[in-house]
């Protein structure tokens, strides 16, 4: 009855709406790169698979309830700022000078905004603010004490910075810091091992896409250093056709725009995500010296999620609901489109 009530471009465009209605939602996270299999004990691995299984379901619960791509992503990143497993809010990892600095970005595909924070102390869930700066400011980064004096502004949650430290990165710490000592370097290559930055790609019924990165960057930083996470296009990038998170050493990921880097393959040179996270993060990355990976999600539902470290913290989550996960490189993980 509806087509014989709408003709040529109404119709064809009632049907487009119909159609991007229908999108599979779609959720894909990680937890850092770099985690090696002598790591983790079996309580710490299992603490951490349970994370990740959390925060799957928190993301894919906003998506199964209608809500965007950009909730999703920030339901999910919330729940990994949480869990000290991992490099980023709770659980950050120390600064050369003892304290915690944190770094968060999201991005909204649809719109193309984008929110970005670095060098917090006190806010309770970086991501929240980065959202807020997309949401309730012209801007779209800010740093230090200018981001937290807006975060108080907002209403975000913010804590005595104590609430970051855990002893497992202070111990980190320690050790870097009489490497460091031992090799009288500024910055030598074990710093860059601790990596376990999180971050969220996701779909949502409208076809949606959205990137959210949240970091506490990397273990003896020092000079208010601040890596690829906060960066749009580096750590983190989302539009209309990819959407990417970056975990790794964060210098290479900024030299490389490396999560536009992706995006741009796939859009102009009409490569799977598979393809482009091949040629940007087991490629180019390494070439220069660097490592890591990242989460790269298609609009049309096809994914990747390469390293080239021993191990990542990543896991997705689809149509039949069950998070699936994975830590170490040897385990299958296959995903959409794959
Ligand atoms: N990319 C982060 C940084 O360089 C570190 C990480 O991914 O673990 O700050």
């Amino acid at each position: 009855m509806r087509s014989l009530l709408c003709a040529g471009v109404l119709c064809a465009s009632a049907l487009l709406t119909a159609t991007a209605m229908a999108a599979e939602p779609l959720l894909l996270i990680h937890g850092g790169a770099g985690v090696a299999p002598g790591d983790l004990d079996a309580a710490g691995e299992a603490r951490a698979r349970a994370a990740l299984q959390r925060a799957l379901l928190a993301g894919h619960a906003q998506l199964l309830a209608g809500k965007s791509a950009v909730d999703a992503v920030t339901a999910a990143v919330t729940v990994l700022e949480d869990d000290p497993s991992f490099n980023a809010g709770r659980g950050a990892v120390f600064t050369h000078d003892g304290r915690n600095e944190l770094d968060a970005s999201i991005m909204d595909g649809r719109s193309g905004q984008a929110g970005a924070v670095a060098g917090l102390q006190t806010v309770k869930n970086p991501i929240t603010l980065a959202r807020a700066v997309m949401e309730k400011s012209p801007h779209v980064m800010m740093v230090g004490q200018g981001a937290e004096a807006f975060a108080a502004e907002q209403g975000i949650e913010q804590v005595d910075p104590a609430w970051f430290r855990t002893e497992h990165r202070w111990q980190q710490l320690q050790r870097a810091l009489a490497e460091e000592a031992q090799q009288q370097a500024h910055a030598d290559l074990e710093t860059a091992r601790y990596f376990g930055t999180v971050g969220a790609v996701a779909r949502d019924r409208q076809g949606s896409l959205a990137a959210a990165t949240s970091t506490g960057g990397m273990t003896n930083k020092r000079y208010g250093r601040v890596g690829d996470s906060p960066i749009i296009g580096a750590g983190t990038w989302a539009d209309g056709r990819c959407a990417i998170s970056g975990t790794g050493w964060g210098e290479f990921y900024i030299r490389t725009v490396a999560a536009h880097s992706i995006c741009a393959r796939m859009t102009y040179l009409g490569e799977s995500p598979a393809q482009a996270g091949q040629a940007v993060i087991n490629d180019q990355i390494p070439a220069l010296g660097g490592d890591g990976g990242a989460i790269i999600l298609s609009a049309d539902g096809a994914a990747a999620a390469p390293f080239n470290t021993p191990g990542m913290y990543r896991g997705w989550i689809g149509a039949d609901g069950v998070p699936h996960v994975a830590v170490f490189a040897g385990e299958q993980l296959p995903l959409p489109g794959q």
